[in-house]
């Protein structure tokens, strides 16, 4: 505990200790303390954590966590700004560690670079006071609030895709209420979206990052109280006109199996995986198709690609923003994105409007991005529309090109 600030400290935070009106009465220098005696804990080291970490670091926050077992690759840099080109291939939890002390060396940041599992969770959370949800997966959401529920520690979550993001409070002083009072069940996998896949917009989510540095100083430094505080979920959308909603939430469920009046979820359950929250969110199954029903990369090359007497129709079933960024370059791939392929539910003549010269016993190669959508699209081109001689690729266009032929863009 630290009962002073240094004279350093004075003129780093100065310009924020002057702002008035929002300290609850407190004296400036006990509302600073408040920041430097507080310890947070930081899941993900992403795009909502990048502008986040650094504004509470920045604020002087005296302790932070972060755990991330990633590496900085290209692909993140466009919005997780605290890393860096010369980081890639560096930890994120170590790149955004010297970020942070570069900028704020009063901080104490300790690295996690592990994934949050039901055997570390309670572990890694016990020491710090309010933890920050910065992740993407719907399984790390329920994790995190149960450990939090469970703890009783405030749990500060955001969650941000495409051009849109949300922010809620959850937890607040162990009174409520938790994920699980606002999500009882789990999206359907297949409606979950991911930055990686959906893609998203650096300045939108780092917009909601920093929102969520906003709200986290407001627990920490006690402007939020339990006779003031109202459970609330922000909403933001970037596009076209940026908008900003406030939906009042309603407070904790009584009949919540996490946080309610007979709370049925225990760290003994979590711990001995008794709550599977892998099962609980489940994953879309692409376990469809056999391996005779699959071709390597390099197979596609040697007998479909490169013998021009072969006839063969390629269908690549990635959505046309992933088809128009990088393809074959050729008019002889087909983009049928899998969605539109379902929606002909088996009709080859709707299939022949796109692809004219395809029939029943047409040799047919499908691709996709990782090769799992290309695997429910083989299994429905054999299934529904028929085409027996269909094959997958393993792995995909992103397999084909680190196999294969390496001059193509990945994105
Ligand atoms: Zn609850």
């Amino acid at each position: 505990m630290s009962d002073s600030l240094t004279n350093e400290e004075f003129s780093r935070y100065g310009r924020q200790m002057i702002v008035q009106g929002i300290s609850n009465n407190r004296d400036p220098i006990e509302h600073q303390l408040l920041l430097k005696n507080s310890k947070i804990c930081v899941i993900g080291a992403g795009g909502l954590a990048a502008p986040c970490l650094s504004y509470l670091a920045g604020a002087g926050v005296g302790e932070i966590g972060i755990i991330d077992d990633d590496v900085v690759e290209t692909s993140n840099l466009h919005r997780q700004i605290i890393h860096s080109t010369s980081k890639k291939g560096e930890l994120k939890c170590d790149s955004a560690k010297k970020f942070i002390n570069d900028l704020n060396p009063h901080v104490q940041v300790n690295t996690h670079p592990v994934r949050l599992t039901n055997d570390n969770a309670f572990e890694i959370f016990a020491p710090y006071d309010v933890i920050l949800d910065c992740t993407d997966t719907p399984m790390t959401r329920y994790l995190a609030s149960d450990v939090a529920v469970l703890l009783g520690k405030t749990l500060v979550s955001a969650s941000g895709v495409n051009t849109e993001g949300q922010l809620t409070i959850l937890n607040f002083e162990n009174i409520g209420p938790c994920y699980r009072c606002f999500h009882p069940k789990p999206p359907p996998p297949n409606t979950v979206s991911s930055c990686s896949m959906n893609g998203v917009i650096g300045a939108c989510i780092g917009l909601v990052g920093i929102m969520q540095a906003v709200e986290t100083l407001k627990v920490l430094q006690k402007v939020y109280t339990k006779d003031n505080f109202e459970p609330f979920m922000l909403q933001y959308s970037g596009y076209m006109d940026q908008s900003l909603r406030r939906f009042r939430m309603r407070k904790r469920r009584h009949d919540c199996v996490s946080c309610g009046d007979s709370p049925e979820i225990t760290r003994e359950k979590i711990e001995s995986y008794e709550i599977n929250y892998m099962s609980f969110c489940g994953s879309r199954d692409y376990d469809v198709v056999d391996s005779m029903e699959r071709i390597t990369p390099a197979e596609f090359k040697e007998k479909y690609w490169s013998a021009p007497a072969k006839e063969c129709v390629v269908i690549d079933v990635r959505p046309q923003a992933h088809y128009k960024i990088s393809n074959f370059n050729t008019d002889t791939v087909k983009n049928i994105p899998l969605a539109t392929l379902t929606s002909m539910k088996g009709d080859i003549g709707k299939l022949k409007e796109v692809v004219p010269e395809i029939n029943e016993d047409s040799n047919v190669v499908v691709f996709c991005r990782y090769g799992n959508d290309s695997r429910l699209a083989t299994r429905e081109l054999k299934d529904k529309f028929g085409i027996q001689n269909t094959k997958d690729v393993i792995g995909g266009f992103f397999a084909y090109i680190d196999q294969v032929d390496p001059s193509i863009p990945k994105y």
